[in-house]
């Protein structure tokens, strides 16, 4: 059943206008003999003027039709379709039922359209079953030419809600149709299901680009899961577009940190291997250089000493091994006079721009075996070196 027909002199006529859209009357086409030459704009099949027991107006393929489109849809989808029709013109649209695209490439239920000419919509009702990716298509068959959709349903879940721009729609109790699902808005970090809204509000709201629609990027919450395009207001969508920045840029930020700290503790790591395999060479170094027949003693990372090794002789401290350049500022009085041991040239660099005025710092060839970096003695309390320089340069805290 149809809405539109062609008849043979009038053109295009609509069952549902009560001037067939062309000055004439039900009455022409209805129950006169011999029949109207009435013909489906969609197969060109002869077509008969009738009336449903709910006296609702249409047209029907004669007896013999081919297979058509018009031919077999529902008495629902097609009240459902008048009502999308008048809810457009109740809501400042023009609308016609039953439009070709070109070269009959989609055919929309109802086109609505602005009466100053500045957008086409189609209003679609989508009752039966329909695959998700036919509706895909066909909406996209319609883009190409310019034209947004709408599809509509008053079934429980149809799969393809939520693919498409669509909405459920519910009898209220008023006896119109509500959107019942469908519309959504962005609550702080995720979407959740908006307001039920009539039929006519809603397509209000859509020809005025107040709510539109959105494939949302963040979740949505119940009932609402399985859509991606949901409908909803710009101003919720820019909401989430700054939520995402402000997002990615804390991701980046953590990154930054993390890669920070694993930097200062790559950097701790290698400051206890060198000052490791240099304990050896300075201790050698401070024999032979003051000839005493005391045993230099190299100590452990002090803060004392910038985080260098102190290497006593006797109860006097002579050498610091690598102390860290960026900590001497503060230990300068302690390191001033000793003699500042380091493991290359570039180190040296480092810690001579920090060090009195002509203090000596001796690069050193370190031992190729790294000894083993345990607690000097066992004691109770005594915690492994690297976790004491951790918490002494606060890196546990951080
Ligand atoms: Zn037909």
């Amino acid at each position: 059943m149809a809405f539109r027909a062609v008849h043979e002199q009038w053109g295009t006529v609509f069952a549902h206008l009560p001037d067939l859209g062309c000055g004439r009357s039900w009455a022409d086409v209805h129950r006169v003999r011999p029949p109207a030459p009435l013909r489906c704009d969609e197969c060109r099949h002869p077509m008969r003027a009738k009336v449903s027991p709910t006296k609702l107006r249409f047209f029907a393929h004669a007896p013999g039709a081919p297979d058509c489109a018009a031919a077999g849809e529902s008495l629902a989808h097609h009240l459902l379709k008048l009502e999308l029709a008048t809810a457009a013109r109740a809501a400042g649209a023009e609308a016609e039922m039953e439009v070709r695209g070109p070269a009959g490439a989609w055919r929309a239920d109802v086109m609505a359209s602005d009466p100053a000419g500045a957008w086409r919509i189609a209003l679609e009702a989508q009752l039966s079953p329909i695959p998700p990716e036919e509706i895909q298509a066909r909406a996209a068959r319609m883009s190409e030419d310019g034209v947004r959709s709408v599809w509509f349903s008053d079934r429980p879940r149809p799969p393809w809600l939520g693919r498409v721009p669509s909405v459920r729609l519910e009898r209220g109790e008023d006896g119109g149709l509500l959107v019942a699902e469908g519309l959504a808005k962005f609550a702080g970090d995720w979407w959740e299901q908006g307001p039920r809204a009539p039929l006519t509000q809603f397509l209000q709201w859509v020809f005025a680009g107040r709510v539109v629609p959105h494939r949302r990027k963040r979740p949505v919450s119940y009932p609402l899961e399985p859509r991606t395009v949901l409908w909803t207001a710009p101003s919720y969508i820019r909401a989430e577009n700054a939520f995402l920045l402000e997002a990615e840029r804390r991701a980046r930020e953590d990154e930054q940190r993390r890669r920070q700290q694993e930097q200062h503790r790559a950097n701790i790591e290698a400051l206890l291997e060198r000052q490791a395999a240099l304990r050896g060479p300075a201790v050698r170094f401070v024999r032979e250089e003051t000839g005493t027949t005391l045993t230099p003693f190299a100590d452990e990372p002090d803060p004392a000493f910038a985080m260098g090794v102190p290497v006593y002789l006797g109860d006097r401290p002579y050498a610091v091994i690598c102390p860290v350049a960026g900590r001497m500022a503060t230990a300068r009085d302690r390191l001033d006079g000793l003699v500042l041991i380091v493991a290359s040239e570039t180190e040296q660099r480092r810690v001579a721009a920090q060090a009195a005025p002509k203090q000596r710092v001796v690069v050193l060839e370190p031992d190729p075996e790294i000894p083993a970096l345990i607690p000097r003695q066992a004691q109770p309390d005594s915690i492994m070196v690297r976790q004491a320089v951790t918490h002494m340069l606060g890196l546990d805290r951080m």
